[in-house]
């Protein structure tokens, strides 16, 4: 199952969510291949590559540019096809090209049958790139933040989705909404319950310390072995999203 992690919004857990749901599968045993589609590079670091070795030798950019197969590098809780600065270059090269929002399904299908689960980290945009994840894959996550301003563009993120299901992508699902970040306030209550009551929410992460140290110090194990409510929240959203199939 392919699933990317959308929402264009930075800064809203697009990457801790993606580690956290690839590490809990990881643990109930599931293989799992991780891609850093963001440019920020943020998950490659995460995982411990370095930066400078992958953007010189093969990334995800580097295959799509190249239309080469993916270099998948096995990580200890994940396989990972790291980011890339050049990941910039990429809309202009094939923009024009009615095969380019495909790039990114053509090189998953060639490894698609070697995992359970491939995560998708996506930039924070609703553009050609994030076209690309979503036509090849099978699921969306939209992580939120528990403010308003949170909400405020869910709407453009449901559109663009519902536009990629009646054209390229008939069987795209959305599998429902991470809600992070929240905490005891009035207005995080508030538009969590909104959430709750409009949407599917696969889970409420709270916004803990140890999501600040995990990803401070690129640790997911530390993370889940410290049994926090927000590792168990993380643990019962992979849950949900092995019910799916
Ligand atoms: P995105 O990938 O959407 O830009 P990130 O996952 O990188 O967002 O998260 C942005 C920042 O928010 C990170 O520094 C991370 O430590 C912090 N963060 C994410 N989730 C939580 C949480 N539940 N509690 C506290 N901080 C969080
Ligand atoms: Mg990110």
């Amino acid at each position: 199952m392919v699933i990317s992690i959308v929402n264009q919004k930075g800064g809203c857990g697009k990457t801790t969510s993606t580690m956290c749901l690839a590490y809990s599968l990881h643990q109930a045993g599931k293989k799992v291949l991780v891609i850093d589609l963001d440019a920020q590079a943020n998950l490659t670091e995460a995982v411990g590559l370095d930066l400078e070795e992958v953007s010189l030798g093969m990334n995800v950019a580097k295959s799509m540019l190249e239309e080469q197969s993916f270099k998948i590098y096995p990580m200890e809780w994940s396989d990972v096809v790291p980011s890339s600065i050049d990941l910039s270059m990429v809309p202009n090269k094939f923009m024009g090209r009615i095969d380019g929002f495909y790039l990114l399904r053509n090189l998953i299908d060639e490894v698609r049958d070697n995992y359970d689960y491939i995560l998708i980290d996506c930039p924070p945009s609703l553009e050609f790139l994030v076209s690309n994840a979503l036509n090849a894959s099978d699921g969306v996550i939209i992580p939120l933040q528990s403010k308003p301003l949170g909400i405020y563009g869910l709407n453009a993120i449901e559109s663009y989705i519902a536009s990629i299901q009646k054209s390229a992508n008939k069987n795209l699902k959305i599998l429902g909404l991470i809600t992070t970040m929240t905490d005891n306030t009035v207005i995080s209550r508030e538009v969590s319950e909104e959430l709750k009551n409009n949407y599917e929410v696969l889970g409420e992460i709270p916004r803990t310390v140890s999501v600040v140290e995990m990803t401070a110090t690129n640790d997911p194990k530390g993370f889940f072995d410290g049994k926090s409510k927000a590792a168990e929240a993380y643990n019962q959203i992979a849950k949900k999203v092995m019910a799916y199939g």
